[in-house]
């Protein structure tokens, strides 16, 4: 198990956000996290590495506490990649030195190391021809391949990725989309917030289904698209299917 969650509670104010969330991810395996919108999709992302403080409950990650009073947070996020609907590229830096930050100042892996790395992650993701542009020259899904790839340059075990494909004008989508499919092909554990329920149920082993804090249903994408075991979860469907 790399993920388990147990009992996971996140409140802000007096609003619980997060009602008690139980779940393990295994190694390899493709999470898709579908869901109204203010149903704690992010929210429960976000507390998987910490960018939210649970409130209650536990999460381990490759057997290790995170949510322990003493655990060395800075070094388990390490093995834990995330890429938001806005990609948060660093504006003044190159596409190559993006992708190399990182590794040299985090992980104080070589300048040449680190370079050769980002470019076989460039290429990767189809971007091999933009190592030395600026940010801003590029296209949204050009963009997100490139928070993509920097991600990977962590080397993480497990990536969460929040609405990828939000942001983009539709035709750029599908480039995002084959970039992540690729990833979860090569065997990487991830967790995926999307609205893209076609890519959802071709990509993901899991579909969770996220409603009011809870996990309504975890189950795989045949079953839950062909016979959702709730009300809520069909309802959900008919919206948006
Ligand atoms: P989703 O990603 O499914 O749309 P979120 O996890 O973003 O849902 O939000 C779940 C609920 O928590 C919403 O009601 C939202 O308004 C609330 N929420 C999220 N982040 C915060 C925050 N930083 N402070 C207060 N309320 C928040
Ligand atoms: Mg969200």
């Amino acid at each position: 198990m790399v993920i388990n969650v147990q009992n996971l509670t996140k409140s802000y104010g007096k609003q619980q956000v997060l009602k008690g969330i139980s779940t393990t991810v295994s190694k390899g395996e493709v999470v898709a996290i579908i869901g109204p919108s203010g149903s704690g999709k992010s929210t429960f992302l976000r507390c998987l590495n910490l960018l939210e403080v649970p409130t209650g409950g536990s999460i381990m990650i490759n057997n290790e506490e995170l949510t322990a009073p003493k655990a060395d947070v800075a070094r388990i996020r390490q093995h834990i990649g995330m890429v938001f609907q806005h990609f948060h590229l660093f504006p003044h830096m190159t596409v190559l030195e993006n992708i190399t930050f990182a590794p040299v100042n985090v992980k104080r892996v070589s300048l040449e190391q680190a370079r050769q790395k980002a470019m076989e992650l460039l290429a990767k993701v189809g971007l091999a021809d933009k190592a030395n542009v600026y940010p801003s020259k590029l296209s949204g899904g050009q963009k997100q391949r490139v928070a993509i790839a920097r991600s990977l340059a962590m080397e993480p075990d497990i990536m969460l990725f929040d609405e990828p494909t939000s942001a983009l004008d539709p035709e750029m989508v599908k480039e995002v989309l084959n970039v992540i499919k690729d990833l979860a092909e090569s065997g990487m554990t991830m967790l995926i917030v999307t609205h893209e329920m076609k890519f959802a149920r071709e990509a993901a082993d899991t579909i969770y289904f996220l409603d009011q804090g809870q996990l309504i249903e975890s189950a795989p994408p045949e079953q839950f698209f062909t016979k959702p075991g709730s009300e809520r979860a069909a309802r959900f469907l008919d919206q948006v299917l």
